[in-house]
């Protein structure tokens, strides 16, 4: 077990366990190796986990590897683990190319694939037949009990909603499906605190809690410097400065991706209607291929992951 979760106490669950190093360890699947994928894995291997990373996009996994070996240098380098401790905590984390090579009954599968309702029903379907203990999604906006639609057990099923970058937040949304099962929350509840996040729980209506407040922010951000009221920086500075948000609005849409952001406005207009309308200038800009920090360029210009 880590430092970390050593120091809050939390004890390793008598289920699914796999025999490494001479130790038992509980074993947790995380479906995609993207942004949310990886840094799942990361804290996940940080609190002792033995951990299964599926990318099945080899270019991807390949970028993984590198990103996890250089997530585990900063921690040293930061004095935040030891090298023997960075090293376990790497090792920990297996890299699988398709579900089909993960054992059957692991504690927790985490889905993180990308943003598409027909692409998770299948992946959730797949992860199923391996019996796991609690399956979540990471799903921003996507309504639970429609990822529920097909599965053969939506009582072990819910929505583990991590934040980016999930080592550095302590929020994990745990939304709750009208089929998922009391014990499943509280196996939710119960990983969060073995993560070292603080949960909220919340009833499955489209934009949760945290999707639906904060797009509202970013949405109206966006509408504001398409009338001229300032420029993006000074809309950011004001949230900052005048109401303590770390950071402001367009730049949180530039950190999670403008593209992402589209497609959350326009799930959140199906359910709500017009007040979620994703305004022109959002839609011009993803058309134009400025998505934010990833594409180098949104409501800021980025260069090597800093904004300029
Ligand atoms: P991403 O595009 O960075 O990563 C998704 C990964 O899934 C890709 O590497 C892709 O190759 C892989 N993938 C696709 N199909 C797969 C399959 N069948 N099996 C295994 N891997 C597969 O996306 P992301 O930003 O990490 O987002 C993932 C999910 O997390 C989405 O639902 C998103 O809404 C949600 N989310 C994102 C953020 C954020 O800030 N980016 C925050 C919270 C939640």
């Amino acid at each position: 077990m880590s430092e970390r979760s050593e120091r809050q106490g939390v004890p390793e669950t008598p289920y699914a366990t796999v025999r490494s190093e001479g130790a038992s360890m509980s074993r947790l699947v995380v479906v995609g190796a993207g942004t949310m994928g990886l840094g799942i894995a990361y804290v996940a291997a940080g609190a002792g986990y033995a951990v299964e990373l599926v990318e099945v996009d080899r270019g991807r996994a390949e970028a993984a590897a590198v990103r996890l070996d250089e997530l585990c240098a900063r921690a040293v380098q930061r004095g935040k683990l030891g090298a023997d401790e960075a090293a376990a905590q790497r090792a920990r984390i297996t890299l699988r190319g398709a579900l089909a090579e993960v054992a059957p009954a692991p504690e927790v599968i985490v889905e993180a694939v990308p943003e598409r309702p027909e692409l998770k029903r299948s992946v959730l379907a797949e992860a199923e037949r391996l019996h796991p203990a609690l399956l979540g999604s990471n799903t921003s906006s996507i309504p639970i009990g429609e990822l529920a639609e097909g599965l053969a057990r939506p009582e072990s099923f819910l929505g583990l909603h991590f934040f980016n970058p999930v080592w550095a937040m302590a929020l994990l949304e745990v939304v709750v499906g009208a089929a998922t099962a009391p014990e499943t929350t509280a196996a939710a509840v119960a990983l969060a605190g073995r993560l070292g996040k603080d949960p909220v729980v919340v009833r499955d209506l489209p934009g949760f809690a945290t999707s639906r407040l904060g797009v509202t922010l970013g949405l109206e951000a966006i509408r504001m410097v398409a009338d001229g009221v300032a420029d993006p920086a000074d809309v950011d500075k004001a949230m900052v400065l005048g109401y303590r948000h770390p950071v402001g609005p367009l730049e949180l849409t530039d950190l999670v991706g403008l593209d992402v952001r589209l497609d959350i406005a326009r799930t959140l207009q199906a359910a709500y209607g017009d007040r979620f309308a994703p305004p022109p200038l959002l839609v011009e800009m993803v058309a134009a291929g400025k998505l934010g920090k990833k594409s180098g360029q949104g409501f800021y210009a980025w260069k090597e992951g800093r904004r300029q």
